[in-house]
């Protein structure tokens, strides 16, 4: 029997293992160096002044809505296409998440249909950068300004995608990533939140610490025991351990979003002429590739035989609203029909850096 081809998975290497080892013979666990070393390099990386690290992309989104004060009686626009973490950080606050529907051909956010959404209750617009491809974001830019609305990107698809030559992180007002095993980097668990203005990183900063002003490193320097907790925060810290994985694979992140790259072009060139259609990328982007989503009529039956072959394709995603919880929130007349109608069609085909040419065949070859 073949291997069993999962749609996403971790690349380890020798380096990797040992910059941990490292820290787990050293003194910090967390809250250590190691933790700015990594929101520096994320920084750095996506061309933008601050990060803040968190233990999970959903935690990354809590801290974004939270410094952007949504709470009780706001309302937040996402994406109808995109994980449930994006809008439930939004329930988190107490707000309430306005759904988007998407464009048929990407299935990232329609920026018309977003302005449809716009009330005087809206506290923050959502890209979600599906698929690894940015959203139109000067259109969602143009909307921010003229509404004075901030922006938010869910980049956890996205980490190192470029839209018209600039980076993931420099497009929105605070961008938001993932370092889930199946993203581009990992530390096993973990997420950043990436901003330019000092005063949403520092606000994240104390609400992913309980809601206290120092850490226990700055007062050991201080030489002074008192904290105050100004504010009813979480603990979504990192630890030291994983900031020092994370900063080991984000050397290797170019050298992957290459070859993700190159498997998606080979894709493309043996897909040509097959009955399923991948989804369009846009000739001033530079394309991230978490996902590689086709449009297929017999999408059922090809994920069926798929798996039955050990091939492990996905379905990103279903409507967020259509979950059970959502419908219970009371959720039951939205409607996004494009995004329902690609809920039907779309299937992820697996696409990490550890992959090789003669794997694409083989899912090229059972489609
Ligand atoms: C992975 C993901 C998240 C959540 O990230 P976690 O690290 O798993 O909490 C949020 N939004 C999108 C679009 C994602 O793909």
């Amino acid at each position: 029997m073949p291997d069993f081809l999962p749609y996403g998975r971790q690349t380890i290497e020798d380096d990797d293992i040992e910059a941990v080892v490292r820290v787990l013979r050293g003194d910090w666990l967390t809250t250590g160096p190691s933790v700015a070393d990594f929101e520096e390099g994320v920084a750095r990386f996506s061309g933008v002044a601050h990060g803040v690290a968190v233990n999970s992309g959903t935690a990354a989104l809590h801290c974004a809505f939270h410094a952007l004060a949504v709470g009780r009686g706001d309302e937040v626009i996402v994406p109808a296409m995109t994980f449930a973490a994006t809008s439930n950080a939004v329930l988190y606050c107490g707000g309430r998440p306005v759904f988007a529907d998407v464009s048929p051909q990407s299935l990232l956010v329609d920026p018309e249909g977003v302005e449809k959404c716009i009330t005087p209750r809206t506290k923050a617009i959502v890209g979600v950068d599906y698929a690894g491809h940015p959203c139109d974001w000067d259109a969602l830019k143009s909307l921010s300004e003229k509404y004075s609305i901030p922006l938010v990107a869910d980049g956890c698809h996205a980490i190192g995608a470029e839209y018209k030559g600039r980076k993931v992180g420099t497009l929105a007002d605070i961008t938001v990533f993932s370092f889930h095993p199946v993203k581009h980097i990992t530390t096993a668990e973990g997420g950043m939140a990436v901003t330019d203005n000092p005063e949403w990183a520092r606000s994240m900063k104390v609400f992913r610490s309980h809601g206290i002003t120092t850490d226990s490193h700055q007062r050991e320097k201080a030489d002074a025991w008192q904290y105050e907790m100004v504010e009813l925060g979480f603990n979504y810290r990192l630890s030291d351990v994983q900031c020092a994985l994370g900063l080991s694979q984000l050397g290797k992140l170019e050298s992957w979003i290459a070859k993700r790259n190159q498997l998606a072009d080979f894709y493309r060139t043996q897909l040509e002429h097959s009955s399923v259609q991948p989804l369009v990328c846009a000739s001033d982007v530079l394309h991230a590739y978490h996902l590689f989503v086709v449009l297929s009529d017999e999408r059922d039956a090809l994920f069926k035989k798929m798996r039955e072959e050990r091939v492990g394709v996905n379905v990103h995603y279903m409507p967020v609203y259509l979950h059970p919880y959502y419908q219970k929130c009371g959720y039951e007349d939205t409607v996004c029909p494009v995004a329902e109608q690609a809920y039907s069609r779309i299937l992820s085909l697996p696409m990490w850096p550890g992959m090789t040419t003669e794997d694409v065949s083989r899912v090229v070859s059972l489609l």
